[in-house]
């Protein structure tokens, strides 16, 4: 799937953006996701993942940026641009980016999870929906995985110190009075 007319420290440059918006979602305590969208050499979308901070599962970072670049371009089409996101599409951005008929979408880490541009589904590139984007997989993968593998690494390791203190929690102090003696 690779496609070698593109030039590939191009994407790596625009992944990096991509890679900055996702550290603003880890800021947040967010997943960390990023997205930039691309027209001609030029970022007009960026979003990050904020999904627990607004309370909406639309908040992904490819709608965010999706949603900023129709607004510079002002049209629903983004024909002519390229998504760039540090994790593979879901389907509900997946969907997203059919719908918006972007051109190219280029990926960091792949998802195995809800990866909805080749891993589980290949949602971008049915040939029996509207629109077929090109689609460039594995770009500073380990850079994006190793954002999100930290992330989860610490999530687990705050979740772990939470438990143990609300374990410490119920067990009665020496001395205190006990209820129901
Ligand atoms: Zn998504």
């Amino acid at each position: 799937m690779q496609n070698d007319t593109h030039d590939i420290r191009e994407d790596e440059r625009f992944m990096r953006q991509a890679l900055t918006q996702a550290r603003k979602a880890k800021k947040l305590g967010e997943v960390p996701i990023g997205c930039v969208i691309v027209c001609d050499g030029r970022v007009i979308g960026r979003g990050y993942n904020r999904r627990n901070t607004d309370h909406s599962t639309l908040s992904h970072a490819e709608i965010r940026a999706i949603r900023k670049a129709s607004k510079v371009l002002g049209d629903w089409r983004l024909e002519g641009c390229t998504l760039y996101c540090t994790l593979e599409p879901c389907p509900m951005c997946a969907g997203a980016i059919e719908q918006a008929r972007i051109d190219r979408v280029v990926i960091g880490a792949p998802s195995d999870k809800s990866g909805c541009a080749g891993s589980i589904l290949n949602i971008v590139q049915c040939e029996k929906l509207m629109h077929q984007s090109e689609v460039t997989r594995d770009v500073l993968v380990p850079e994006c995985r190793e954002l999100l593998q930290d992330f989860f690494r610490d999530l687990r390791k705050r979740t772990k110190n939470a438990a143990r203190k609300d374990a410490g929690k119920m067990v009665p102090a020496e001395g205190a009075e006990k209820p129901f003696s």
